[in-house]
C-alpha cells in the first residue's frame, strides 16, 4: 500500500473545547472532520473531567480512527484534538496527538501544529536534564518543556516554554481545569476562537470548523498570545512584544480551506485575486481554462474571469481513492496520476490554460499534461498561482528537500519543457505581496524568498530524531 500522492504535505490541524454540558469529544470529532484536510495521517482526542484525562487516537482518517465505543469513554467538559500530517518525527502511532502525560500539576495534553525551529538543542536540554523521551516528534519536546517549565501555574509555565521556544507553534493544551489556546509570536499557523451555545467556547486551526458545530467566530487568536478557556468564560493575555507577523502565505495559496477566514478575509477571494493577478501578469490566447481540482478551482475562476476567457471543467479528480490504494509500480507516476484525475473528452482541439495553485517537485504537473494531450488538447498554457518554490520549509510544512524542489535547480523555460507545455508562468512574489499585504504587517514567504523569519540552524530532516 502507499500514501496518494500530493504536492504538499498538509500541515496539521488542533481543536479545544471548553463547553460544561456538551458531549465535547462528539464535537471535537466534527471539527477534526472539518479540519481533516490539514493531514490525514494520524487523529487523536483527548477529554478532561475535572479530575483525570481520557485519551483516544490513531493512525488514519478521523472516521477511520473514531466510533460510537471509542467517543462514548471519552468524558469531560474539556477536550482537545489533532489531526495530523507529520513534519519533525515520521509517520508512526507513537508520533499521534495529542500527547497526554500527568504533572505535578495534573493531567497535560498537548496537540500542536507547526514546527519547532529549535529542536535539537531543547531536546538535547531535555536529554541532559533526564527526561525521556519515546518519540521523534518535537511535539513531545513542547509537552515536556511545559511539564518541567517554572511556575507553580499552567499561566506561568506556558509564558515560560514561550520564552525558550522558537518557530512556529499554535498550540491547544488541556489541563485539570482548562483549556488553553497557545499562538508563537510569528503567528506562522492560524488560531481561531469561536463560541459555543451559552457558556462553550471552541479554537480551532480554521473557522471552516465552526460552523460545522453551529459555533459563531469570535475572532482569531493574536500572535504571541496565550488564551485560557475555564469556567470564568475566556481570558487572554499577550506574552512577547509584537514581531513583524510571519502567517504562512502558503495558508492563503494552498493549506487553508477556501471558506475559511484568514485575517478577517475570505481565503476563496483571496485566491480568485491570485488568478486574476496571474492572468494580467501571463496573459495568453486560449479557448479555455481548467484547473487542477479541487486546490486550484479558485484561482482558476480568478484567472478565467480576468482574461474573459470561459472557465470550465477539464480534468474530473477522483474522489473516492482515499488516502491508500494499491501501487501500480514505483516507476508509473503518470499511472498514479491517473487514477487520480481523468481528463473530459470535450478537450480535444482545445488550446488550454491549466492553473494550479503551485509546483513543488514537478513530478505531478508532467502526468497532467500528458493527459490533456491524450485528450486531444491543441495547446497547453501552464500559469501558476504562487512564484516559483525555490527554498525548503522548517516552519511546519512537509514540503520537500531543497535539492527537490524543481525550481531550485531549473530556469522556468526548463520547467515548461520539462513537464511538456508551450507555456509557463508563475504568479510574480511581488503581486504575492500585494494582494496579501493589507491584511496585517508581514507574513511568511521563506518557500519563495529565501528569507526565514527566523533563524533556521539546520536542514530539517523528519527522520532526524528517529
Ligand atoms: S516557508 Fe513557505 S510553507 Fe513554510 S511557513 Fe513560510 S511560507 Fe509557509
Amino acid at each position: 500500500m502507499m500514501m496518494l500522492p500530493r504536492k504538499l504535505g498538509e500541515a496539521c490541524g488542533v481543536c479545544g473545547i471548553y463547553a460544561p454540558g456538551v458531549d465535547v469529544a462528539r464535537v471535537s470529532f466534527f471539527v477534526l472532520y472539518a479540519l481533516q484536510h490539514r493531514g490525514q495521517e494520524c487523529a487523536g482526542i483527548c477529554t478532561g473531567d475535572g479530575r483525570v484525562a481520557h485519551i483516544h487516537k490513531g493512525m488514519g482518517l478521523v472516521s477511520q480512527v473514531f466510533n460510537e465505543d471509542n467517543l462514548r469513554w471519552l468524558r469531560g467538559d474539556l477536550a482537545i484534538g489533532h489531526t495530523r500530517y507529520s513534519t519533525t518525527g515520521g509517520l508512526s502511532l507513537t508520533n499521534a496527538q495529542p500527547y497526554l502525560i500527568e504533572t505535578a500539576l495534573g493531567p497535560l495534553g498537548i496537540a500542536h501544529n507547526g514546527n519547532l525551529t529549535n529542536t535539537s538543542s531543547l531536546r538535547r536540554d531535555l536529554l541532559q536534564r533526564g527526561v525521556g523521551l519515546t518519540s521523534s516528534s518535537d511535539s513531545e519536546v513542547i509537552t515536556q518543556m511545559l511539564a518541567g517549565a517554572p511556575g507553580d501555574s499552567w499561566d506561568k509555565r506556558i509564558a515560560a516554554f514561550i520564552l525558550g521556544a522558537e518557530g512556529a507553534y499554535s498550540l491547544t493544551i488541556l489541563t485539570r481545569d482548562a483549556v488553553y489556546a497557545v499562538r508563537d509570536p510569528w503567528g506562522f499557523r492560524p488560531l481561531c476562537l469561536g463560541k459555543l451555545n451559552e457558556s462553550g467556547w471552541v479554537v480551532a486551526s480554521e473557522s471552516c470548523a465552526l460552523g460545522t458545530i453551529d459555533a459563531t467566530f469570535v475572532r482569531e487568536i493574536n500572535p504571541g498570545e496565550i488564551v485560557r478557556l475555564d469556567d470564568s468564560g475566556v481570558t487572554s493575555w499577550q506574552t512577547e512584544p509584537a514581531r513583524p507577523s510571519a502567517l504562512c502565505v502558503f495558508e492563503y495559496v494552498y493549506f487553508a480551506r477556501p471558506d475559511s477566514l484568514l485575517e478577517g478575509r475570505s481565503v476563496h477571494r483571496v485566491r480568485r485575486a491570485m488568478g486574476a493577478r496571474l492572468a494580467q501578469e501571463h496573459p495568453v490566447d486560449a479557448d479555455i481554462v481548467i484547473g487542477v481540482p479541487d486546490s486550484a478551482t479558485a484561482h482558476t475562476i480568478g484567472y478565467a474571469n480576468e482574461a474573459g476567457i470561459p472557465y470550465g471543467e477539464g480534468l474530473i479528480k477522483n474522489r473516492y481513492i482515499g488516502r491508500t490504494f494499491i501501487q501500480p509500480g514505483a516507476r508509473l507516476r503518470r499511472r498514479k496520476v491517473a487514477l487520480k484525475y481523468n481528463p473530459l473528452p470535450d478537450l480535444s482541439g482545445k488550446r488550454i490554460v491549466l492553473v494550479d495553485d503551485s509546483i513543488v517537485r514537478g513530478t505531478t504537473s508532467g502526468p497532467i499534461v500528458a493527459l490533456l494531450r491524450q485528450a486531444g488538447a491543441k495547446e497547453i498554457h501552464m500559469r501558476v498561482a504562487s512564484p516559483p518554490i525555490c527554498y525548503p520549509c522548517f516552519m511546519g510544512v512537509d514540503m520537500a528537500k531543497r535539492e527537490e524542489l524543481i525550481a531550485g535547480r531549473m530556469s522556468v523555460d526548463q520547467i515548461a519543457a520539462h513537464i511538456g507545455v508551450h507555456s509557463l508562468g508563475y504568479l510574480s512574489l511581488e503581486a504575492l505581496r500585494d494582494i496579501v499585504a493589507p491584511a496585517s504587517n508581514g507574513h511568511c514567504e521563506a518557500c519563495f524568498s529565501g528569507e526565514y523569519p527566523v533563524i533556521v540552524r539546520h536542514e530539517s530532516d523528519r527522520s532526524m530524531f528517529q
